[in-house]
């Protein structure tokens, strides 16, 4: 029988100095920049006042009432078939994401997590995830989700992917599905992304394309706030934000790829 060597757990962090965070009666507390953050049936809020006022904010509160239908097979096929994936369903991302993390164990960061749709199906008693979400909404239904089905090793919070509240260098792998394209800035928020990765780790990111003829790309396309991306444009991004080994996957307008943080450049 082999042993399971316990994972040491990652403290929260203050999103805005990046400080570890300490407990207090349902508060976690800066002592650095004296913020205070509120912890909600068990989910830290740890967004910043700044990330409050954000306009994406805005958008995620629009979503939180899809929250208890969002992973029903009915609405997530829609929203793949319209997007010109057919092939693809839950199961097929999920397989994604357990291969890109083939053999990592210790701590994986899930980046707009949701109702811990992936980061359920990756979390293990080897291997913690960290599933940080902008809305309260989803990440209640992903507890409600996961005290149902006795998930273990998972821990949901409310960040922003600008302001992650890590410490640098902390994840042994990070996954981020279906958000990556609604991002403002592409590029700071992979940048944040990789100061929380270990050197080799592992990303693996489900998105979208440019172009096709799928009706929705076309029609979100047209809209500010959603970027479809072109194959040598999002490989540049992530040579800025620090990584490197891009292994794209394309089916239709539907993108996965894994990308590996780069060692810094001295
Ligand atoms: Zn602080």
């Amino acid at each position: 029988m082999s042993e399971i060597t316990p994972i040491k757990p990652i403290s929260f962090a203050c999103p805005k100095c990046k400080r570890p965070l300490h407990s207090g009666e349902n508060v976690l507390q800066c002592s650095e920049c004296n913020r205070t953050y509120r912890i909600e049936g068990g989910i830290p809020d740890l967004l910043s006042g700044d990330a409050q006022a954000s306009s994406v904010l805005q958008m995620a509160k629009k979503v939180d009432f899809l929250a208890p239908i969002y992973e029903s097979r009915l609405w997530y096929q829609l929203l793949l078939n319209l997007a010109g994936a057919g092939g693809s369903s839950l199961r097929s991302i999920a397989s994604f994401h357990a291969e890109t993390l083939k053999g990592i164990t210790g701590s994986v960061l899930d980046v707009a997590c949701g109702p811990a749709t992936y980061g359920r199906r990756i979390a293990s008693p080897s291997r913690s995830v960290y599933g940080i979400d902008i809305s309260m909404g989803m990440l209640r239904q992903g507890a409600a989700y996961i005290a149902r089905e006795g998930v273990v090793g998972i821990q949901l919070a409310r960040g922003s992917v600008d302001e992650l509240p890590f410490e640098n260098a902390v994840f042994d792998g990070a996954i981020c599905s279906g958000a990556l394209h609604l991002f403002p800035d592409t590029v700071h928020s992979l940048r944040e992304i990789a100061r929380t990765m270990k050197v080799d780790a592992p990303l693996g990111v489900q998105t979208f394309v440019a172009g096709g003829k799928s009706g929705i790309m076309r029609l979100l396309g047209r809209r500010r706030d959603v970027h479809a991306f072109e194959l040598p444009e999002l490989e540049q991004y992530l040579t800025e934000a620090g990584f490197d080994r891009f292994l794209p996957k394309l089916e239709g307008i539907f993108l996965t790829f894994s990308a590996r943080k780069a060692m810094p450049r001295s």
